[in-house]
């Protein structure tokens, strides 16, 4: 079973001395996998020998400059190994991939638009074929994270390239829609999955991809959100396999108000109430810690709640006695784990650490995304429920409806 962590260096470039402690840290509560989100919008931080201007510091004014170099990668890697633990690299496609279109924009549909990567142009796989070669030959272990969330398609709709390229795909199967840009996204997934299998390696997908109908069923699927609640169980049931890293439970980015510790220590990979644990696809489940912030922060959002989602107590109550050498022995090392009195806040506490959370997240928050949210309101039904569900507690309904239409969200709050 993957016992997992995410960790976002593409926002935030922690030292790999940061990175080993860490690793080490999330070893003792128990994971066997580190997931490391490496490219984004915001930086590319992995060397590449073969394409060196994704890393270049030429680019920092616009979003490169810091990264990790294929040694300092391959120390901790074997760091990680010594501790069992298999390091699983993500190089996002086709979206959030705006440093690489930065260094290389005829990836892109259109030179001025680096939001989304082309599949359209041949010349993207053979560029990606030996882009993830390079890639693969760094990383010892058997999976590879392809990212696929969030891809804006705005661009491909607006491309003579990636138009001509969908109406082939549609053509090959009377169930394809020549309109369904989701297709385009599937039919690239399924073409690194490719070129990833003949490096010996297995892809992973955010569940984003599920959307795709033509998507290759090899893929495994990393759940996180409620907006692609409904194509889990279809996947699970047809023999798909995935990871659980359910946003409302283990997005370890939320404050411990919104993600308590019990909450963490009492986690079942359920959606909808249906149990996903049963289905031998199920491969395990992975804490994400997305953003980033210097190391204190870090150790603080991060401990002791990934103690607490692999932790074997039998109950909570075990569970937070067995802390008490884990805080001293954190302490002894300098590192400030979240108070365990503040782990589980209720009354004024929580409501006033959730309040400021949202207000913070949405100064943040660029215009287009709550657009996006406003326009598909079917498909985010189901995010929006499980968003106060699972974050917030009758009594703060008044305050978040106010805050939802100050912000512009109009459609969101309904009970
Ligand atoms: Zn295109």
């Amino acid at each position: 079973m993957i016992k997992g962590l995410m960790i976002d260096s593409a926002r935030h470039f922690w030292t790999i001395d940061d990175v080993l402690k860490i690793i080490a840290q999330a070893a003792i509560s128990g994971i066997n996998t580190l997931h490391w989100h490496l490219t984004d919008d915001q930086g590319w931080r992995i060397e590449s020998k073969t394409f060196p201007k994704l890393h270049s510091t030429d680019y920092s004014a616009q979003c490169n400059g810091e990264f990790y170099s294929q040694d300092s990668i391959r120390e901790i890697i074997n760091y990680a190994a010594q501790l069992h633990i298999e390091i699983i690299p993500e190089i996002e496609i086709p979206g959030h991939s705006h440093a690489l279109l930065t260094a290389y924009p005829e990836l892109g549909c259109s030179d001025d638009a680096r939001a989304i990567i082309c599949p359209g142009k041949e010349s993207t796989f053979t560029f990606l074929e030996e882009l993830f070669a390079e890639m693969c030959s760094i990383f010892p272990g058997k999976y590879f994270h392809i990212g696929g969330d969030e891809a804006p398609k705005g661009g491909w709709r607006k491309c003579s390239h990636c138009r001509k390229k969908l109406a082939e795909i549609a053509d090959e199967n009377s169930a394809y829609d020549k309109n369904d840009y989701e297709l385009l996204q599937g039919y690239m997934a399924n073409r690194v999955h490719a070129l990833l299998k003949k490096q010996g390696k297995q892809t992973i997908c955010w569940n984003d991809a599920l959307a795709a109908k033509n998507l290759d069923t090899d893929i495994i699927i990393q759940y996180w959100t409620a907006q692609y609640a409904d194509l889990m169980k279809p996947f699970a049931e047809k023999g798909g396999r995935f990871i659980m890293s359910d946003m409302f439970h283990l997005y370890l980015d939320y404050p411990y108000s919104m993600t308590p510790l019990k909450k963490v220590f009492d986690y079942k990979p359920i959606i909808k109430g249906h149990d996903f644990s049963n289905y031998p696809g199920f491969l395990g489940i992975e804490a994400c810690r997305w953003g980033g912030e210097p190391l204190p922060q870090m150790m603080d959002t991060l401990f002791p709640r990934l103690d607490a989602l692999f932790s074997t107590a039998s109950d909570y109550n075990t569970f937070t006695d067995s802390l008490k050498k884990r805080y001293r022995d954190a302490e002894n090392e300098g590192l400030h784990f979240h108070p365990l009195d503040k782990c589980d806040p209720e009354g004024e506490e929580r409501q006033k650490e959730t309040f400021a959370f949202m207000i913070n997240m949405n100064a943040k928050m660029n215009q287009d995304a709550i657009q996006h949210m406003e326009n598909s309101p079917a498909q985010n039904k189901d995010f929006v429920e499980s968003f106060i569900k699972y974050f917030f507690e009758p009594s703060d309904m008044e305050w978040l409806e106010g805050f939802m239409k100050k912000i512009g969200y109009s459609n969101a709050v309904s009970k």
